[in-house]
C-alpha cells in the first residue's frame, strides 16, 4: 500500500507514533496555503511562526528518513486549498490510502470527514484516522466526565487530572496537602527591578515575510524581521521550558495577574505557541516543571508551580473537551444579544484609555498579551460595551500568535464574554477601575481618573459597568453569585447619572 499521511500546521509532534520507525510506503504531506493563511486577518508573527515551525518539522523528518512532500505558499504546484492539493497528489502519485491526525479545529474536523467521504467511493482506497497524542484526554472525555452535570466544573477535572497522571500527588492526596494555590496569586507587581528579561532567539525572518507579502496575504500587526522570538523548533521550545523554570518560575504565581505597562511578558512562559502547534505537550511541560521543582524546593515555593500547572492540565485541557462537548452551536452563542461593532482603536491602540492602549499596541507589537490582559483589559471592556461576540472572535482569532479556535474561542466567546450563558463560568468576568489599579500601573499615568464615575475624565470602565449590570437585569439577577451588585445598584443615589454616562460614552466610543 502506498500511504499519504497529513500532517497539519499545528500538528507538529515528532513524538508521534507515525515517526517511531521508517515506514517505506509512508510520504509524509504539509502545506502553506493560502486557506489557512487567510482564513481570518492573522498577526504576521503568527503566518511567519506557523510556516518556519512547519518548515523546521519538515526538515526534521526528512533527515531521520521518512518521505515528506512539503508546499511552500509560493509553490508552482500549490492550488492552496487542502483537499484540491491532496486530491491532486493521490491521482499523481498513485497513492492507495490516506491517513490523517484528528484535527483540533471543527472546520476542519468537517472539511476532513467530507474529503474522506469522496475518498472512500473511490475503489479499492482507504482512509485511516488516528490520534494526535498530544492532549492527556481524548476529544470526547469532558463530555462523558460531567455527564448529567449542568455545568462543568474546572476544579473537578483538574483534580482528576492531576490524580490519573500523578502530578503534584502523594498518592491519593495532594503532595503539599492542598489542591489550590490560586489565593495567593494575585499581587502587583511595585518593583520593576524584580522584571527578567524575556527569552529570546533573534531570527532573521526577512525571506518568509517577503514570500508571504509577494503572495498578498493579508496581515495584522507587526514584525522586528531581524529579531523573531518566537520558539520555532523542538529544540527551541525545550530551551524556552528551561529558561521558563530556571528564570520565571519562581515568581510565576505571584504575579500571574499582575500588569505592568514596561513589560508585557512579566513572568509567563510563552510556551502556548510552541504547545499549540505540538513541537512540545503538555503532560511534557507539567512534568519537566514539577521535577525542577522538586529539586529546587528551597528557592521555589509550591503556589507558584501549582499556579502553572493547573493553567495547562486544567484549564488548557477542559477548555478543549468544552470545545468539542460544544461545537459547533458554541460558535453562534450570543447570551447578552451584543450587537456593537469593535472600536476602530483595537487595530490601532489609538486610546486614550491607558490599559487598553497597552494591551492592544503590546498585542500588535509583539502578537502576545498575557490572560489578564485578554480577560480584564481588552475582553472585560468588549463585554462591558457589549461588542457582538462575532467581532470579538474575530480580533482574539487574528491578533495572538497562540489562537487556534479550540482555544480561543472558548476563552473568548466563553469564560471572557459569557456569551455561553455559563457553561465555561459561573459568571461574567467583569470589573471597574478598582480592579485594574489593583493589579496594574495603568491608571497612575492614565487621561482618565480611576476614581470617578461621573464627569468629563471618569474612567469609562466604572460607569459602563454598572450600565452592563442594569441592562442585563432580567438575565443576571438572578444569578446567586451577582445579587451583590444589584443590591448595590439599587442603593446607588447617582445610579442615573451613571448610566447617563455610560450611554454617553457608548455614543461616542471611538473617541474614548
Ligand atoms: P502562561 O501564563 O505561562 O501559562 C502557561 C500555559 O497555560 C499557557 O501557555 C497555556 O497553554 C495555558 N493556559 C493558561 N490559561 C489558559 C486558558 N485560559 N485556556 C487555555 N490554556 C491556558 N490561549 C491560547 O493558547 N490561545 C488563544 O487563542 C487564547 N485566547 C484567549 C482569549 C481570551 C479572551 C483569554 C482570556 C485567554 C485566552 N487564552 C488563549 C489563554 C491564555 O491567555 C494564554 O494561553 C496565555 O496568555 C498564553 O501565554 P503563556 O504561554 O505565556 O501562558
Ligand atoms: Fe484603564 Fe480607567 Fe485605569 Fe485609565 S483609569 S488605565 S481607563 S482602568
Amino acid at each position: 500500500k502506498k500511504i499519504l499521511r497529513l500532517i497539519l500546521g499545528d500538528q507538529l509532534n515528532s513524538n508521534h507514533s507515525w515517526f517511531s520507525e521508517i515506514d517505506k510506503n509512508a510520504t509524509y504531506l504539509i502545506m502553506e496555503m493560502m486557506q489557512e493563511a487567510e482564513y481570518t486577518n492573522h498577526h504576521i508573527q503568527k503566518v511567519v511562526g506557523f510556516f518556519l515551525a512547519m518548515r523546521n518539522f519538515a526538515e526534521s523528518i526528512e533527515r531521520q528518513g521518512h518521505k515528506v512532500i512539503y508546499f511552500s505558499l509560493d509553490d508552482q504546484d500549490n492550488s492552496q486549498k487542502l483537499e484540491e492539493n491532496i486530491l491532486k497528489l493521490i491521482d499523481r502519485h498513485g497513492f492507495d490510502r490516506f491517513e490523517y491526525q484528528l484535527p483540533d479545529e471543527y472546520r476542519l474536523d468537517q472539511l476532513l470527514l467530507e474529503l474522506t467521504k469522496k475518498l472512500e467511493s473511490k475503489k479499492s482506497f482507504s482512509v485511516r484516522v488516528v490520534d494526535t497524542e498530544h492532549f492527556l484526554t481524548e476529544r470526547g472525555f469532558l463530555k462523558d466526565f460531567f455527564k448529567g452535570k449542568k455545568t462543568y466544573l474546572m476544579e473537578t477535572f483538574y483534580r482528576s487530572m492531576r490524580s490519573k497522571h500523578d502530578v503534584l500527588m502523594d498518592g491519593k492526596e495532594p503532595l503539599t496537602g492542598k489542591w489550590n494555590y490560586d489565593h495567593e496569586n494575585r499581587n502587583k507587581l511595585k518593583d520593576p527591578l524584580l522584571l527578567v528579561k524575556p527569552k529570546t532567539f533573534s531570527k532573521d525572518v526577512n525571506t518568509v515575510v517577503n514570500m508571504i507579502r509577494s503572495k498578498g496575504v493579508k496581515t495584522i500587526g507587526e514584525i522586528d524581521e531581524k529579531n523573531f522570538d518566537w520558539p520555532i523548533s523542538r529544540e527551541e521550545s525545550m530551551e524556552a521550558l528551561k529558561y521558563f523554570c530556571e528564570k520565571l518560575l519562581f515568581r510565576f504565581g505571584e504575579y500571574q495577574d499582575a500588569m505592568y505597562d514596561g513589560d508585557s511578558f512579566l513572568f509567563h512562559s510563552r510556551l502556548s505557541f510552541a504547545m499549540n502547534v505540538k513541537m512540545i505537550s503538555p503532560l511534557e511541560v507539567v512534568e519537566y516543571v514539577e521535577k525542577y521543582w522538586l529539586r529546587h524546593q528551597d528557592a521555589i515555593d509550591v503556589a507558584q508551580v501549582e499556579g502553572f500547572i493547573r493553567q495547562i492540565i486544567g484549564w488548557r485541557e477542559y477548555m478543549r473537551g468544552v470545545y468539542w462537548a460544544e461545537m459547533p452551536g458554541f460558535a453562534k452563542l450570543n447570551f447578552f444579544d451584543h450587537k456593537r461593532k469593535l472600536p476602530q482603536f483595537f487595530w490601532t491602540g489609538k486610546t486614550k484609555m491607558n490599559c487598553l492602549k497597552h494591551a492592544i499596541e503590546g498585542s500588535l507589537k509583539s502578537a502576545y498579551a498575557h490572560h489578564i490582559q485578554r480577560l480584564m483589559v481588552t475582553g472585560n471592556f468588549m463585554l462591558l460595551a457589549g461588542i457582538d461576540p462575532d467581532e470579538v472572535d474575530q480580533w482574539y482569532l487574528g491578533i495572538y500568535i497562540d489562537a487556534i479556535e479550540w482555544v480561543e474561542i472558548t476563552n473568548t466567546r466563553g469564560m471572557s464574554q459569557f456569551a455561553d450563558g455559563g457553561i465555561v463560568g459561573t459568571k461574567p468576568y467583569v470589573s471597574s477601575a478598582n480592579y485594574i489599579d489593583k493589579m496594574s500601573n495603568y491608571c497612575e499615568s492614565c487621561f482618565y481618573k480611576k476614581n470617578q464615575k461621573i464627569g468629563d475624565r471618569a474612567c469609562p470602565f466604572n460607569s459602563l459597568y454598572w450600565h452592563f449590570y442594569a441592562r442585563n437585569e432580567e438575565k443576571l439577577s438572578k444569578n446567586p453569585r451577582i445579587g451583590m451588585a444589584y443590591r448595590t445598584l439599587a442603593k446607588m443615589k447617582d445610579a442615573e447619572a451613571i448610566l447617563k454616562q455610560a450611554e454617553d460614552y457608548l455614543n461616542q466610543i471611538e473617541k474614548l
